[in-house]
């Protein structure tokens, strides 16, 4: 496995890879790795000749009062991690070396980004479709993969691809699970013991939704009010929120006929997680 943190040095490797014919994939993420990056990575392998995985904690989505300087970072450990998985070239960038001076050019992929994690994240969005888009423009990848756990995410860099027509193949990876069913993510190492335990209710209060939605159900209020009263009574964890919108646009949705997105934010102490399930209808017959 080859690494850099130099952008020039990353372009002159692809441009090689490109030269001899490879179909190139990018796996965006913000490093301290567990499964969830591997099966990323381990999809993109399987349809991509050469892999590109790129860390980088991109100050840019961090509000002033978020965890940024906490955020868990260990270069090495991800290398090892990565080992033999498959990953061609490793990008690991400084803050410097994306953002060398002040930035003032954006990307906003607006009304997508006002919902769910960007009304209580403001600018987070703007930070993420800002990043990813100057990822693509040094990679230049023929497909990236983005994880289904932050699905709002994978929404809007679809809908920047599509927007601005941009020849990438955006690929969605489902969410990678802990046995009892938590989420994985970099966040989880933050989490008390005793969170840790209450956690499994989120992955739990989904679970239940969708047997609610099952068993006839179709009232996206009455769903909400199920799952923060579940949440409510088997955590001490503060709800953001928790919104059944439709699945393909994130639109506002009252009676459930499309197949809709169920997703949540929790926040346990200072760590906040998110959760999500896409749900089918079956129509009534
Ligand atoms: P992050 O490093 O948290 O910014 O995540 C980088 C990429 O990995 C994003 O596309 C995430 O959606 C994805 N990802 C993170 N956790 C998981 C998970 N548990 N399952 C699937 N994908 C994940």
């Amino acid at each position: 496995m080859k690494r850099t943190s130099l952008i020039p040095e990353l372009r002159q490797i692809i441009a090689q890879e490109k030269q001899r014919g490879r179909v190139i994939a990018l796996v965006p993420t913000m490093g301290y790795l567990h499964r969830g990056h591997l099966a990323l990575i381990e999809q993109a392998k399987q349809t991509c000749a050469y892999v590109v995985l790129s860390i980088f904690v991109n100050p840019l989505q961090f509000g002033p009062k978020e965890d940024l300087s906490r955020y868990p970072r260990d270069l090495e450990r991800d290398v090892n991690l990565i080992k033999h998985a498959g990953v061609d070239v490793l990008f690991h960038p400084t803050e410097q070396d994306m953002y060398p001076h002040p930035i003032v050019t954006y990307v906003e992929v607006s009304q997508l980004d006002a919902v769910l994690c960007g009304a209580t994240r403001p600018g987070h969005f703007r930070g993420v479709a800002t990043v990813v888009c100057k990822l693509f423009h040094i990679v230049q990848p023929d497909l990236a993969f983005f994880g289904q756990k932050d699905y709002q995410q994978y929404l809007i860099i679809q809908r920047m691809v599509s927007d601005l027509s941009l020849p990438i193949e955006v690929c969605p990876v489902p969410i990678v699970r802990e046995e009892d069913g938590l989420a994985l993510s970099s966040r989880n190492v933050f989490l008390t013991s005793e969170q840790r335990q209450e956690a499994k209710v989120l992955s739990q209060s989904l679970i239940e939704a969708e047997e609610c939605l099952l068993a006839g159900e179709r009232s996206a209020r009455e769903l909400e009010k199920q799952l923060r009263e579940k949440i409510s009574r088997n955590c001490h964890g503060v709800i953001d929120y928790v919104e059944v919108r439709d699945a393909g646009d994130l639109s506002e949705v009252t009676i459930i006929e499309r197949p809709v997105l169920i997703a949540l934010a929790v926040k346990f102490g200072s760590t906040r997680l998110i959760d999500n399930k896409v749900l089918e209808v079956i129509p009534h017959v």
